[in-house]
C-alpha cells in the first residue's frame, strides 16, 4: 500500500519556482521511487531540467521516507547546503512535502501531485483501495470498499445500472457491488446485505481530520 502520486507539469513547477534560483531538491526512497515520480532517477532528471533553465542546484537527496520522523534529523544534517538555496523542491507526496516543511523555514514547493492511496495492480498501474472515510465498511463488504471500488460511492448495494456486471460509468471495471455480492454468496454470507448501512457519517472526513490513539 502507497501514496500513489504524479509528476507535476514542467510548467507549473517553473511556474511555482518563480522567483526562486538556487534550489534544493528532495526526493523520497519509499512511494515515490516505487511510484517512479521523486527516487533518485526522477530527481536527477530534475536537477538537469533546473540546470537547462539557468536554476542552480544548491543539492539534492533522496530521503528513504520522507513522511517519517526520521526527516528532521536528515535535514538538520544537510543544513547548510539547504540553507544556499532560495527554496527546497520535494518530489515526494504531500505527507513528505508537510513532513519536510516542519522542519525546516525553507520554502518546501511540491514537485509531484499526490494522487490516492493505493496498489501497483500490474508495473506502473496503480489502484486506489481506500478513500480513508473514517468508518470501514470492509467487515460488511466483503474486503471491497463500496466507496472507493464503486464511482458512485455507494453503500447499500448496486445502483442497478451495471451491464453484465460491469459498471455504468466505467464499463472497464467490475461493479463493485457485483463484486462484493459473488464474495458474500461464496462465503455463504449474504444475509450481511439484507442490514441497511446507515448514512454515511461524513463529520469523520471533516478537515483537518485529527485523533487521539490511546496507547495503552
Ligand atoms: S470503507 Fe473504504 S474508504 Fe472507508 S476506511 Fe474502509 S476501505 Fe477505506
Ligand atoms: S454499476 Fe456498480 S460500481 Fe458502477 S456506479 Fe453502479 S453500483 Fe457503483
Amino acid at each position: 500500500m502507497k501514496t500513489i502520486t504524479e509528476q507535476k507539469p514542467f510548467e507549473e513547477i517553473e511556474q511555482i519556482l518563480n522567483g526562486a534560483e538556487k534550489i534544493y531538491l528532495i526526493g523520497c526512497g519509499t512511494c515515490a521511487t516505487m511510484c517512479h515520480t521523486g527516487g533518485k532517477t526522477e530527481v536527477l532528471e530534475m536537477r538537469d531540467k533546473l540546470t537547462e533553465m539557468g536554476k542552480e542546484v544548491s543539492g539534492w537527496m533522496v530521503i528513504p521516507t520522507a513522511c517519517d520522523e526520521l526527516t528532521r534529523e536528515v535535514i538538520s544534517e544537510v543544513s547548510e547546503a539547504v540553507g544556499q538555496a532560495d527554496c527546497i523542491l520535494a518530489l515526494t507526496c504531500a505527507f513528505g512535502v508537510q513532513t519536510i516543511t516542519r522542519y525546516t523555514d525553507k520554502m518546501v514547493y511540491p514537485a509531484l501531485n499526490t494522487l490516492f492511496i493505493g496498489i501497483e495492480e500490474v508495473p506502473a498501474h496503480f489502484s486506489e483501495l481506500c478513500t480513508q472515510c473514517g468508518n470501514c465498511l470492509l467487515g460488511r463488504t466483503a474486503g471491497i470498499c463500496p466507496l472507493t471500488a464503486c464511482p458512485k460511492g455507494l453503500v447499500n448495494g448496486p445502483c442497478g445500472g451495471y451491464q453484465h456486471g460491469m459498471c455504468e460509468v466505467d464499463p472497464n471495471r467490475e461493479c463493485a457491488w457485483v463484486q462484493i455480492y459473488n464474495r458474500l454468496e461464496k462465503a455463504g454470507q449474504l444475509e450481511k446485505l439484507s442490514a441497511l448501512q446507515p448514512l454515511k457519517d461524513y463529520s469523520k472526513m471533516a478537515h483537518p481530520r485529527r485523533i487521539e490513539v490511546k496507547i495503552t
